[in-house]
């Protein structure tokens, strides 16, 4: 029990941790039920029954949570912070209740209130702090550093509004706001005491100290608060479990002095909203920035805190020496969002520890790794110099000087090349100059990492070639992983414990070992089973379906599933052409040998990209004219399930047969969707981009359906794309094309898909979708062979099962970690 020293509460001990024996959980349930939070009916919602789990678990996850903290005070440890403007956690109860090793005792505790766990965590809020796959990754290697016990902790915002809710409205997307706060989060502690000032505006002044040297100072800047809230993350049946610290934007206490004195009350409480804006709302764009100062300032903002963080804990226990601070620190950028902080660190180090600049650079460059994310050249930061100069003018002083040493040494690299220092410079000229962040990033950084081979070596000879030729030693690869807890063992338990029952379970922890059940790949009792697990996902999904979009999935048809951001890059364009290509060949009366499919489209476009919610639009206008003919019934389904997300993926990618991964080779730098599907026995349809390489090299190429041109033939084909030559010379293409131009699927809606179909036929088409048309079908027409051969088809997808050992975040993990960050595991004990 916690006991007083004088007026010292001393740290409740490890030893008091709340038991995890079934009758204790059942009595802390009943306790914060009851009493935490004031209820005596089990609801129909069942949220206070979640909530009261919530707490329950909560309880032995801050037990565990201190302990490690403690471990990390106790020893000099070195750590990485992992920072990101995004983390797509999802629901957080059943993950808990895994990792802690708790199922089975949850299940009884809630047989006590007639309740499933399945129902309960129903309950649970999705937290969407992301918007794809980028967020994606950043939650599940928390899950993975947690579990491989890395001291690693999480830094990112706590937006009050997340990613936004998609409806589906007359075949268009419309957005309505994510109040995900809006019945509490039980997750989260606060720490207010721990909060950060952050700087904006104000002006630089300069002065000069005894000894001569100029120190720049920082004033009459408009100060915001950065307030931590902190959600514990679990490892895997370790006792770990590490910190994921979220900030909250708050007006700092004195905003509004001058205006309270000069009477202006109001208007000065009003103001309080400029500094709670930071954090208000997640910006929903995927792989392409939309230029908002408010954007910049949310970097900038959870950059700041982050390292003001970090710095103080290092100063409070260390003192203002920083010699071995680079020993012990690693700040790994997801992305470039953060990238601010290669500056913002020079800042604290010189400014506010008055270090030297070479010192300070020393440390800087020796503790910042960057990965990047995309090739696509819009989602490459830039912003104005007059957006920094007015909103963060030291900081843009700082990344003059950055820039003025390093163009010093690209000089002394390449002599008298001036459209090489053009290039490089952190500065783009023109018109209205801007700063190059992702130029920042690599001049600021030890390691530059892409996030497949593919993408790695595109960036080493195309979009960062002069930088790998100065630094080659800072690039490397880091492909992409899920976590196999929430990606198989949560999402997909019939198939776990099949597995399970063949191997035994210790691929839960060392995933390599998911190959052992290779072994039964041409067992027939074993397939039967496979294929039973299957269907049965097949009719979770297929309810689904039905309850969400009105359309009956019929198990017995191929699951032919795309699900991802909407994007022209990802071709969901090439998809529903194929899907009208095989209702021409129903209407045709060409129906021997088709196989019966369902398929399922599903994904959130951002809400100013005009061409994807168009080919929204196309899709369920498409499904909409399937679905009603009733000749199509028996062999096509169509639906676009609204608002993706992460717990609709587990659903999905448990039920799925076919994963379409089509993008336009050399544009998708990893994909992590296809790893999730590859895992729960998905066969991939599939271009040679992003880490669709790797899955195909892992699987043999047997077990892939590969189609479409290659990256470095996309980019010959383009000097020379004649689209219109395509649709002539392929008549399932000029079919399609026809369908489409009659208004077939518009009917009352004149004129709609011009835009479309125009993208189709447009020589400068960078997506070459009428180029891989008539190899998709082909390859498509050779899946449906496949998937009538049941024997076939269960052999592939149990061998892409047993293939998937590389995709898990624990590898991807271990390879940062051997690689860049050079940490050692925690050593924790076991308490009861
Ligand atoms: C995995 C995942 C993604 C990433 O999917 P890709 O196919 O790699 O683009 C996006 N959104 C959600 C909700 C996911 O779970």
């Amino acid at each position: 029990m916690a006991k007083n020293s004088g007026s010292v509460c001393v740290v409740k001990h490890w030893q008091d941790a709340p038991k995890m024996d079934e009758s204790t959980l059942v009595d802390d349930l009943t306790r914060h039920f009851y009493y935490t939070l004031g209820r005596d009916k089990v609801g129909e919602s069942q949220l206070y029954l979640y909530h009261a789990l919530a707490l329950t678990i909560r309880d032995r996850l801050v037990a565990r949570c201190r302990a490690t903290n403690q471990y990390l005070a106790d020893k000099k440890t070195r750590k990485a912070a992992y920072i990101s403007l995004e983390f797509l956690m999802g629901r957080a109860l059943s993950n808990a209740v895994l990792n802690l090793d708790l199922e089975d005792k949850v299940r009884d505790a809630l047989k006590e209130y007639c309740c499933e766990l399945e129902t309960v965590a129903q309950a649970e809020h999705d937290a969407g702090l992301g918007n794809g796959g980028l967020g994606r990754l950043a939650a599940c290697f928390l899950d993975s550093c947690a579990s491989l016990a890395l001291p690693v902790i999480g830094y990112g915002i706590r937006y009050e509004y997340g990613m936004f809710n998609q409806k589906i409205e007359q075949g268009h997307q419309v957005e309505q706001p994510d109040n995900w706060l809006r019945e509490g989060h039980p997750w989260e502690l606060a720490a207010p005491e721990k909060a950060k000032r952050i700087k904006f505006s104000g002006h630089v002044v300069s002065h000069i100290d005894r000894s001569g040297r100029e120190h720049r100072e920082w004033i009459d800047t408009q100060d915001v608060l950065a307030v931590p809230y902190d959600v514990p993350i679990p490892g895997y049946k370790n006792e770990v479990v590490n910190t994921l610290r979220l900030w909250k934007s708050e007006a700092t206490d004195e905003f509004d002095l001058n205006e309270f004195n000069a009477g202006s009350y109001s208007e000065a409480v009003a103001k309080k909203n400029l500094a709670e804006q930071i954090t208000m709302v997640l910006y929903p764009n995927d792989t392409s920035e939309n230029g908002k100062e408010l954007r910049l300032r949310q970097q900038y903002f959870l950059s700041s805190a982050s390292l003001q963080d970090i710095v103080d804990n290092w100063v409070e226990r260390y003192g203002p020496s920083f010699n071995d601070f680079a020993d012990y620190h690693v700040f790994q950028l997801n992305d470039t969002h953060p990238s601010i902080a290669v500056a913002e660190l020079m800042r604290i180090l010189v400014d506010d520890y008055e270090l030297e600049w070479q010192e300070a650079w020393q440390i800087t460059t020796s503790t910042m790794a960057y990965t990047n994310h995309t090739l696509l050249p819009e989602a490459l930061e830039k912003w104005p110099v007059s957006l920094f100069a007015r909103l963060l003018p030291r900081l843009l002083e700082i990344i003059y000087e950055i820039n003025a040493r390093f163009l010093t040494e690209v000089a002394l690299k390449w002599p008298g090349d001036i459209g090489k220092q053009r290039a490089l410079s952190l500065i783009e000229e023109g018109e209205q100059p801007q700063v190059r962040m992702a130029y920042l990033a690599i001049v600021g950084s030890y390691s530059v990492n892409g996030v497949a081979a593919l993408h790695t070596e595109l960036l080493k000879s195309g979009l960062f070639s002069d930088f790998y030729q100065l630094w080659p030693e800072k690039f490397n690869n880091k492909t992409n992983g899920v976590t196999p807890r929430r990606w198989l063992s949560h999402c997909n338990p019939q198939l776990a414990s099949l597995i399970s029952s063949k191997i035994g379970d210790a691929w839960k922890a060392d995933f390599a070992k998911i190959s052992d059940i290779r072994r039964y790949f041409d067992n027939k009792a074993f397939q039967q089973k496979w294929q039973q697990v299957k269907l049965e996902n097949k009719q979770r999904l297929a309810d689904l379906v039905s309850k969400e979009c009105g359309v009956e999935f019929d198990v017995t048809m191929l699951f032919d599933v795309q699900v991802k951001r909407i994007h022209e890059y990802k071709r969901q364009l090439l998809n529903i052409l194929h899907v009208i290509h095989l209702y021409d060949r129903i209407c045709r009366g060409d129906t021997e040998n088709l196989v019966p499919r369902c398929v399922l489209f599903g994904g959130k476009a951002a809400p100013g990209y005009y061409m994807a919610k168009k080919i929204i639009k196309l899709i369920n206008n498409v499904a909409s004219v399937i679905n009603q003919d009733r000749a199509a019934h028996p062999f096509l389904r169509v639906a676009f399930l609204p608002n993706y997300n992460v717990s609709a993926m587990e659903v999905i990618c448990a039920a799925t047969d076919l994963s379409e991964q089509i993008s336009t080779a050399g544009k998708e730098a990893s994909g992590t969707g296809n790893m999730k599907f590859m895992m729960n026995g998905a066969v991939t349809i599939g271009t040679l981009d992003g880490a669709n390489i790797e899955i195909r090299e892992c699987v043999g190429a047997d077990n892939f359906f590969l189609f479409g041109v290659t990256a470095e033939q996309a980019q010959q084909i383009r000097q020379d794309y004649k689209p219109m030559e395509i649709i002539d010379g392929c008549i399932e293409l000029k079919r399609v094309m026809q369908l489409l131009e009659s208004g077939h699927f518009n009917l009352f809606e004149p004129g709609i898909f011009d835009d479309i179909v125009n993208a189709i036929k447009c020589p400068s088409d960078p997506w070459l979708v009428a180029q891989d048309f008539p190899s998709y079908v082909k390859c498509q027409e050779n899946a449906s062979q496949a998937y009538e051969d049941k024997e076939h088809w269960l052999r592939m997808s149990i061998l892409n099962t047993a293939a998937s050992g590389k995709f898990s975040s624990d590898r991807t993990i271990q390879d940062y970690c051997d690689d860049i960050w050079r940490l050692s595991p925690m050593q924790l004990i076991t308490a009861n």
